[in-house]
């Protein structure tokens, strides 16, 4: 199935690009009914009322990714933190350096101010980041620094194996 190139957001009521929208497999196009900036207050929104939710679920899952995420946003450098670079590091394949995905994501939260994909430039909601080669491996590109970025999974999955100029062309940026 094509899915459309632009949809109307359910609660801002603004017409988006597809890559402002999560991937929901029940929905008929495949999409959330609300954008991503929309989806992400309202997590917000609700977290604030419960203050142990996010602290729960990690533990409740036991996945340590998760805490990467959580340890970014507020880039503390706790043990954890350092724990889930090494496992994201594992994860992809030994061929980076910690220090490097570090590096990274840090750069990334400094140029947002908060973890934003790159890629659509909303902001990622907790354990959904992922990072990204700008030019993909199977098409010749690297795994050092200056090849890498953050992304959301919406944009992860979507991209594919296409550079990031060819992605940024089809969700209309360039
Ligand atoms: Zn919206
Ligand atoms: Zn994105």
């Amino acid at each position: 199935m094509e899915l459309p190139i632009e949809k109307k957001c359910k609660k801002c009521g603004q017409i988006k690009g597809i890559g402002y929208f999560y991937r929901d497999q029940t929905t008929s196009d495949g999409k959330r009914g609300k954008c991503i900036k929309c989806c992400n207050e309202q997590t917000k929104e609700w977290a604030k009322n419960k203050p142990g939710y996010f602290t729960e679920r990690r533990h409740r899952l036991g996945v340590s990714i998760r805490y990467a995420s959580e340890y970014m946003h507020g880039l503390s450098k706790t043990r954890e933190y350092k724990r889930a670079i090494k496992i994201k590091r594992r994860l992809l394949g030994g061929e980076l350096s910690c220090k490097t995905i570090q590096t990274v994501y840090e750069d990334n939260i400094k140029r947002f101010g908060t973890l934003t994909c790159y890629l659509c430039l909303q902001p990622i909601e907790f354990g959904l980041d992922s990072i990204q080669h700008r030019v993909p491996i199977a098409r010749g590109g690297t795994y050092e620094y200056s090849n890498l970025s953050i992304a959301c999974r919406s944009c992860n999955s979507r991209k594919h194996t296409r550079t990031d100029v060819e992605y940024l062309q089809i969700i209309g940026r360039r």
